[in-house]
């Protein structure tokens, strides 16, 4: 996709369908991508976290998550297509993931939220294989980055907000050939 940067963080240009077929793509043929959808507090972040920008850098899509990304660029005369969030992208692939069976880990939120999660998966997405589901309260990250590699997903979801999630997943991608995407308070959402 064509990027756009605004305040140093390359946005891809892309509608939010042409994006999930995509990653779909990468998913099948077990390319490990990093997703990071930025809102305006993430690029504002960025801008005084040298260090979490570097990491931003190392996303291999941002998506522009919020108003103000899309306002912005049309200011600057260099219109984005779609806002693309972190819930809705998260959303298309596990109906996709559904109905292709993908094995699926998610990491983050409150130990209550996540023992929801698994009902609402279950009944909403009765296809997906979960690979795993693991709180974002854990102590020992190292046993949780081997139980993922153990785990051998096709998509994780990690929501422990930002800047931890993006950390996180910079720290342990390498641990499933997978898509790894931060997606903050989602499971909340999800489970309602
Ligand atoms: N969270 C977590 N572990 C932490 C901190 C936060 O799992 O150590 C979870 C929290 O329960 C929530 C999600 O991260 O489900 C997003 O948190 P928050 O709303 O603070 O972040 P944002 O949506 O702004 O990224």
């Amino acid at each position: 996709f064509p990027t756009i940067t605004i305040l140093n963080v390359p946005f891809i240009k892309a509608t939010q369908n042409d994006f999930v077929q995509v990653l779909e793509e990468r998913v099948n043929h077990h390319q490990n991508t990093f997703v990071v959808t930025a809102n305006p507090e993430i690029v504002m972040y960025a801008q005084a976290h040298p260090d979490y920008q570097r990491r931003l850098h190392t996303a291999d899509y941002i998506t522009p998550d919020g108003i103000g990304i899309i306002k912005g660029a049309e200011i600057l005369n260099t219109p984005l297509k779609d806002r693309i969030t972190g819930y809705d992208t998260m959303l298309d692939l596990l109906t996709w993931g559904s109905q292709t069976h993908k094995r699926v880990y998610f990491v983050g939120a409150k130990p209550f939220v996540i023992a929801k999660l698994k009902s609402v998966l279950a009944d909403q997405y009765p296809g997906l294989e979960i690979a795993g589901l693991q709180d974002g309260y854990f102590t020992d990250e190292a046993s949780v980055a081997t139980q993922i590699h153990d785990a051998n997903p096709d998509m994780v979801f990690v929501a422990l907000g930002f800047p931890k999630q993006e950390q996180f997943i910079m720290d342990h991608r390498h641990e499933a050939a997978a898509l790894w995407m931060g997606v903050g308070g989602s499971f909340d959402v999800l489970v309602g």
